[in-house]
């Protein structure tokens, strides 16, 4: 593709600039000043709107592309919970507004939002009582974190200096237990993608704060030991934090909250109709029970008798500010509109089809990895590419050779457990023709492997860039064209 200066001609500007007459001596010193004007790029709006448009183009995302990255619930987001979300009776609401003003309404409507939604994910998530503020997954475990710590603070549990965390799960983890001033104890795995049960009741004791699960795990694996896991960290007055991120693989089918976790976190921004990945606006509300509620951090919206909505600050075991105001107002609106336009039996509905999928997805493609054992899993699964070396190639190969072929690749080389791993999570938004094509897609690209391997190492070919050295891009980089 051209670039927009190789498509500039001599006057075709898009844009006509009016010259303004500013004195230079007085407004800007001489030294800041050009020598000669700048070389503007001269092309004609039309075309300036059609190099944006192709550039955006060569972007791969959701609306264009199958995206099986797994860990990331990279699925379809209702348009209509977009739309509910840019209703200006919504967006231009200011949180400085007054609650109830001479009678006005002007941001009840906005607290009722909140407040149900609140309501919603206690329902789904079976814990009593749930904040909104956290605005990610990592800001949602911090959140938990530091209520652990006040917990045991306000309990006088001083000898409590640890927390445990299984080896497969999100990086995330172990970091937000450290950043709340834990030591953090890591479980290997057993061979079937469980927390080792035996090297967990090693590392318990009267200092364990908590552990933080995730599941189904970053292997898809669902833990069947649960309940036993909550009781022995309850008999040492320890929390269990559950990690919901990838809450689309069960919701409605049980609750963190029955089975005995105390603590939990849920993506918005993955199960709950917000796209995630770019780094945008997300939302990791945390929800509690009962006897967590006093140290939620503030503001709490509540309810009251009459039937209108208040912020509510006063609080004094709170944990206090975890994000201004009530955290990221737009990602709870498309939330509160996907669970209400699905309802019950949609969002049970949601999460049998993200693990029928993925299931379906596995079983196709077990033969071709040359895995034997068919197994059950969640709403993704972990692979071995180890039996491709022999042919001298690695799933970043195929990664790459995905790409040509109109995929996203999947997510290599994590779990870090596995070794070449490939993590597919298909999504429930997907339907069977995208899976079977995909299925296509890997056995021509296996058959590839073996009959010439050179054509994969030097995928990707029908992008603008050919084959980056990824470690020469991170360690040093070049943010300019010069
Ligand atoms: C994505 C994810 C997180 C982190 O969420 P962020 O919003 O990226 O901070 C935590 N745990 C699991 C299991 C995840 O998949």
């Amino acid at each position: 593709m051209k670039l927009i200066y190789e498509k500039s001609s001599p006057g075709r500007p898009g844009v006509q600039m009016t010259s303004i007459k500013i004195s230079e001596s007085e407004e800007i010193p001489s030294r800041y000043l050009r020598s000669a004007p700048p070389e503007l790029p001269e092309v004609s709006e039309a075309e300036v709107v059609r190099h944006f448009t192709a550039l955006s183009r060569l972007n791969y995302s959701i609306d264009t592309h199958f995206y099986p990255l797994g860990s990331c619930t990279m699925k379809y987001n209702p348009k209509a919970c977009e739309a509910a979300a840019n209703l200006p009776e919504l967006t231009e609401v200011h949180p400085l507004w007054p609650q109830l003003w001479g009678g006005g309404m002007l941001t009840q409507g906005s607290l009722a939002i909140l407040y149900r939604t609140e309501r919603m994910l206690s329902e789904i998530t079976g814990l009593d009582e749930f904040t909104l503020q956290p605005m990610a997954g990592a800001h949602g475990e911090l959140t938990g974190v530091m209520l652990m710590a006040a917990y045991h603070d306000d309990q006088g549990n001083d000898q409590k200096d640890h927390i445990i965390v299984p080896d497969s799960a999100h990086g995330t983890n172990p970091a937000s237990a450290m950043l709340a001033g834990y030591d953090v104890v890591t479980i290997p795995s057993d061979e079937k993608g469980m927390m080792d049960f035996d090297f967990f009741r090693e590392a318990l004791n009267e200092k364990t704060a908590g552990v933080m699960l995730t599941c189904p795990n970053t292997l898809g694996v669902f833990n069947t030991r649960i309940r036993e896991i909550c009781d022995a960290v309850h008999a040492v007055d320890g929390l269990m934090y559950y990690d919901g991120a990838n809450f689309n693989a069960i919701m409605g089918r049980y609750k963190p909250g029955e089975i005995g976790f105390d603590i939990c976190h849920l993506n918005l921004h993955k199960s709950f109709a917000t796209p995630h990945g770019g780094g945008g606006p997300g939302a990791g509300p945390v929800g509690v029970v009962e006897k967590l509620r006093p140290y939620l951090p503030i503001s709490r919206v509540k309810r009251r008798t009459e039937g209108t909505y208040v912020l509510h600050y006063d609080e004094p075991k709170s944990i206090g500010y975890i994000a201004p105001f009530y955290g990221n107002f737009g990602i709870l609106v498309r939330a509160y509109a996907y669970m209400v336009s699905l309802g019950k039996e949609g969002l049970l509905g949601t999460s049998n089809r993200a693990v029928l999928n993925a299931n379906y997805l596995r079983e196709r493609l077990r033969l071709l990895f040359g895995v034997e054992k068919a197994e059950r899993c969640m709403h993704e699964f972990v692979f071995s590419g180890d039996f491709l070396k022999k042919h001298g190639v690695h799933v970043l190969d195929v990664a790459k050779g995905l790409i040509d072929r109109g995929f996203h690749p999947p997510t290599i080389y994590f779990p870090l457990n596995v070794s070449e791993a490939v993590m597919i999570e298909p999504t429930e938004t997907e339907d069977l023709d995208t899976l079977d094509r995909f299925v296509d897609v890997m056995k021509e690209i296996f058959e590839l492997a073996e009959s010439d391997p050179n054509a994969l190492h030097e995928a990707p070919i029908t992008t603008p860039v050919g084959r980056l050295d990824e470690v020469k891009a991170a360690k040093d980089m070049r943010l300019s064209c010069e």
